[in-house]
């Protein structure tokens, strides 16, 4: 049987769309489908949209690989035509400087979307798998499903990019999608709201808007799948929400990324690579260097360093250069502004309410209990923490819950091997920060208090797929069943286990 053929039966419940009983959510005036009319028969004001989708789903619509191409072609379309809408809404928001915004929101997802283009019908194929001597005749096979109806929520600190990166792997893996951005950052929502639709069926994709209150009523509802990013703690809510119907989640979530400098390093270029990756986006980044570890003499040639790295990227005033962002909003602006009162400021501090300027900071004299070490800083400040060596680094990162990425910088490989090596953690770079993620081949997520699954490049295709084991048998050969069908006899037994069994390597055989 080829791939992408298979037509589920609808069951006799579900409507397609449009038909009455399954009506989709009214527009709701932001573009979105946001605070909607309730569904009748559930009350739930978007259990008409679901089951919608999941109609247009079992229709089999979204199978046939030359649908999948056309979608991801059209989302392509999107992030092109569309392209100076979105630097215009993600500076609006939050003041992202174009180079990062095309770099990141962009650029990245365009190479996640030509991965996926290049190689969907390569990833799409069955994979035949070893047969017993019993089953020698038959076909057996892994299918790559869809899982139906997925959910993707996604944060705000790059609305386009982890709202657009999984919604590839969900389209390529042949699922109807929910989309649900950041409420956050409201001119790149309204954007999505109203252009992606444009581009998009509309019959299996949908955008929904809203905070809190629509985001926990979504939940309600039954999906196959949710991909979360976000807040850990937010992400506890997601999963207890997707319990209640036995759906597989993913969880992209935050934490505190260390980033261990050895003493034998070249300063000048660990401050730049350090920097780069703290300031970039205002430090909104999950995967951003969170902290330092380093010697105390390491401290006195680090501070120097970044201070020139700092003046080299962004002026002697950050605030006026074009390639410094701004905090997203003004209660995450009280929350970043509040950890500068940790420690002492070596460089940066200033801060201004109005514009939601935080200067790149770096904070030294601290203790590993002030607030700016305990919880995900998530904004321009770089604490440096002092440790005696990298054994006591090492402990210091595996005492705490495991980051999202753990990096360190040495001219000496062993002690980058050996953090690698003792440490745990969703990624690891080593000699540079952020570069990591950059690569569509590498699994890009979490463990632990940093999340649960990964994806980019095939990954996010494999984590909206569900590997379905098939084994599709002849008709004839009636007789070399019979010895598993009663009455039983030792004999029988015998035959059975010698015609299924999975042998030892290097033990004898005769087949
Ligand atoms: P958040 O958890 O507050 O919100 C994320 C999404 O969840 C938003 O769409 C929001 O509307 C929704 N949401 C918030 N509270 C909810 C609730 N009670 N019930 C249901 N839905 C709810 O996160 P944020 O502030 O938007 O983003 C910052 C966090 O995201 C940081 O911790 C950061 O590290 C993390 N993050 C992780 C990754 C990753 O790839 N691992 C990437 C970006 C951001």
């Amino acid at each position: 049987m080829e791939t992408g053929s298979v037509r589920p039966q609808q069951p006799p419940e579900l409507q397609p769309p449009g038909s009455g009983a399954g009506e989709a959510p009214q527009d709701d005036g932001g573009g979105g489908k946001g605070s909607v009319d309730s569904d009748a028969t559930s009350g739930n004001p978007y259990a008409g949209l679901v089951s919608s989708l999941r109609a247009a789903w079992l229709s089999g619509k979204t199978r046939p690989v030359e649908y999948r191409l056309a979608q991801l072609e059209a989302l392509g379309r999107f992030l092109d035509e569309k392209k100076e809408d979105i630097l215009e809404a993600t500076a609006s928001d939050m003041g992202k400087p174009p180079f990062e915004a095309e770099f990141s929101e962009l650029h990245l997802c365009k190479n996640e979307l030509h991965e996926t283009l290049n190689s969907l019908s390569h990833w799409m194929k069955d994979e035949h798998v070893d047969r017993s001597l019993v089953t020698r005749l038959d076909s057996a096979f892994i299918r790559k499903d869809p899982y139906g109806v997925v959910l993707i929520i996604a944060p705000w600190n790059y609305p386009i990019h982890l709202v657009v990166v999984p919604l590839i792997g969900a389209i390529a893996a042949g699922n109807c999608v929910i989309v649900k951005p950041s409420e956050m950052t409201k001119d790149t929502e309204r954007l999505m709201a109203e252009e992606l639709p444009k581009y998009l069926d509309n019959d299996c994709f949908a955008v929904v808007t809203g905070g809190v209150q629509e985001t926990t009523r979504l939940l309600e509802n039954k999906f196959d799948y949710i991909f979360f990013t976000g807040s850990p703690s937010v992400g506890r809510i997601i999963m207890a929400a997707a319990a209640k119907h036995l759906t597989p989640v993913t969880l992209e979530l935050g934490g505190k990324n260390p980033c261990y400098v050895s003493d034998p390093c070249n300063v000048q270029n660990v401050a730049r690579r350090v920097a780069w990756g703290r300031f970039f986006n205002a430090g909104q980044t999950c995967v951003a260097p969170d902290y330092v570890l380093c010697s105390v003499e390491m401290q006195e040639k680090l501070l120097p360093a970044l201070r020139e790295a700092i003046t080299e990227f962004y002026g002697s005033n950050p605030r006026e250069s074009p390639d410094f962002g701004r905090i997203v909003g003004d209660k995450q602006f009280q929350r970043v502004q509040a950890l500068l009162r940790c420690g002492r400021a070596a460089i940066g501090g200033q801060t201004d309410a109005e514009t939601r300027y935080i200067a790149p900071t770096v904070l030294v004299d601290l203790q590993p209990s002030d607030p700016v070490m305990q919880e995900e800083i998530f904004g321009p400040i770089l604490p440096i923490v002092i440790v005696a060596n990298m054994d006591e680094a090492i402990d210091f990162i595996n005492s705490r819950e495991r980051p999202l990425v753990v990096y360190a910088f040495s001219s000496d490989d062993k002690v980058v091997n050996q953090v690698l090596e003792r440490t745990s953690s969703g990624g690891f770079c080593g000699n540079d920060t952020l570069m990591h993620a950059t690569l569509t081949s590498l699994p890009f997520g979490g463990i632990g208090n940093s999340g649960l699954g990964m994806y980019h490049g095939k990954f996010t295709f494999d984590t909206f797929t569900h590997r379905r084991g098939c084994l599709h048998r002849g008709m004839g050969w009636e007789v070399l069943n019979a010895v598993r069908y009663p009455p039983y006899s030792q004999q029988k037994l015998g035959i059975a286990r010698a015609a299924s069994e999975v042998k030892r390597k290097g033990t004898c055989t005769l087949l």
